[in-house]
């Protein structure tokens, strides 16, 4: 900290990006309360590898300050900040709509790694992207749960635009700042500045409607900005956390405009798609982590990409801090820091469970004394698995399976090595099976 600026060094710009992200409202608000107003915050990007050209560079707080005019236009700039300076300020668009712009540069189209769970939302986006008010897809509206890519994907159609279009007036806004500065512009008892802005943009990306739930005012106001946005041919791009069916709050007439264009979702990533994601980062970071510890990740996070992300912050930071490489115990010990609720290993409740479920059929029955073919097929597999995962004694894997002998767990054993031999789609079931226990044991 030097005089009124607080500087954090970071060892990359994604943790730069990161921190940004989360944690920007409460970095400031501690800022402006230990520093006052004049309060700083800069990131100084330092980089070690190797062949240190260390360069530092400085993103400043708050808002429009010299340092941060100083920036070149291609430093991305955060997009907490920009936007703090009233678009009142603005009165006709000059240089600095770069910056009004509030656009992350690194969230493009191609950070943005496709799969099943994206496809549609990513290709119409991309469409938009490339024919901003032509296509059919005006209004676009992406909804999604949290950490699954509606910012980045509706921030990349952003760039998209203003890359190839560059005299189209792109503006990113969460919709919590949309109501802020309304709010803000009625207190000053005058809306039309505010209004006026809005109806000058060319492409409006709004971020998180559901925040506009419940707030009639605003919802009109934005109907009527809508209105003439989409009259002029104007792109518009929104975001929800979830359906507009299920968006409680909003008004019927608004929610009846978000129909005429196109809605669409981003679902989590499956497996493959997390590991892209995974060696996506990784390599934009300039390191390189062995191929178990990227499997092991994509399979133990399947919530959100942000947690995800969270979760390789902490493998980077760990790693170049303790100056040790990256490889499966730290991921384990990292994981278990994080995630309170992954198994250390794999025990025979956790087989049991998963060979019910992939078979379809109740736990109980594991351990009762039914004989269906379906049911001994399913305790077979999962005795197999104990064998193989768990230290148990045949006899105490027999007695986990509703007192079984342990000469009924070799007999197990010795079938499920049988059927593998003679029977493809059973071997197929044993090794996907496996593959879930190898993941959680590592
Ligand atoms: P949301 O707005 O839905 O809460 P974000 O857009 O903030 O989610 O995404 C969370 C993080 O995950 C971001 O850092 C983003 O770059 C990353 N991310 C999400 N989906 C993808 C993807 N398909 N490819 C690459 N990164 C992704
Ligand atoms: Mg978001």
């Amino acid at each position: 900290m030097e005089g009124t600026t607080l500087t954090i060094q970071v060892p990359s710009q994604f943790f730069y990006e990161w921190i940004e992200e989360h944690y920007v409202d409460v970095l400031k608000l501690a800022i402006k309360t230990v520093m006052g107003a004049n309060g700083r915050l800069e990131y100084a990007v330092v980089v070690d590898r190797g062949n240190s050209q260390n360069q530092p560079y400085v993103v400043s707080f708050p808002q429009g300050t010299k340092a941060g005019k100083k920036l070149k236009e291609k430093q991305p700039v955060a997009a907490g900040d920009n936007f703090d300076h009233s678009p009142f300020d603005l009165p006709s668009l000059n240089a600095e709509t770069t910056l009004q712009s509030n656009l992350i540069e690194t969230h493009t189209f191609a950070n943005f790694i496709e799969g099943d769970c994206n496809r549609l939302a990513r290709s119409a986006g991309y469409a938009v992207a490339n024919k901003p008010g032509i296509t059919s897809f005006n209004p676009l509206l992406i909804y999604g749960g949290v950490g699954l890519g509606k910012t980045h994907l509706v921030q990349a159609i952003g760039n998209e635009i203003k890359n190839n279009l560059e005299d189209k007036f792109v503006l990113y806004v969460s919709s919590e700042k949309f109501v802020n500065q309304f709010l803000d512009a009625i207190k000053d008892g005058n809306v039309k500045p505010f209004t006026n802005f809005y109806m000058q943009v060319d492409v409006l990306i709004i971020d998180d409607i559901q925040f506009f739930a419940g707030k009639g005012r605003t919802q009109e106001m934005f109907f009527h900005i809508f209105n003439h946005l989409h009259q002029n041919k104007k792109q518009i791009v929104m975001t929800s956390d979830c359906a507009p069916k299920d968006l409680m709050g909003l008004e019927e007439r608004l929610l009846s405009r978000f129909k005429w264009g196109l809605t669409t979702d981003l679902q989590m990533p499956d497996f493959e798609t997390r590991v892209a994601i995974i060696k996506r980062k990784m390599q934009s970071e300039g390191i390189s982590i062995p191929e178990d510890v990227i499997e092991y990740l994509a399979y133990t996070v399947d919530t959100n990409v942000r947690e995800l992300e969270g979760v390789m912050i902490s493998l980077i930071a760990h790693a170049s801090l303790n100056r040790v490489d990256i490889d499966l115990s730290l991921a384990k010990t990292i994981m278990k820091n994080i995630v309170k609720d992954i198994e250390a290993e794999v025990g025979i409740d956790f087989i049991q469970k998963t060979c019910a479920d992939y078979y379809d059929i109740k736990l109980e029955d594991l351990k009762a004394k039914t004989r269906k073919k379906e049911i001994v097929t399913a305790r077979q597999v999962a005795m197999y698995f104990a064998k193989e995962f768990t230290n148990h004694s045949l006899k105490s894997i027999g007695y986990h399976f509703g007192g079984r002998d342990h000469s009924t767990v070799i007999h197990a054993v010795q079938t499920v090595n049988d059927l593998m031999e003679t029977d493809n789609s059973f071997k197929a079931a044993i090794i996907e099976l496996r593959k879930k226990f190898k993941m959680k044991s590592y």
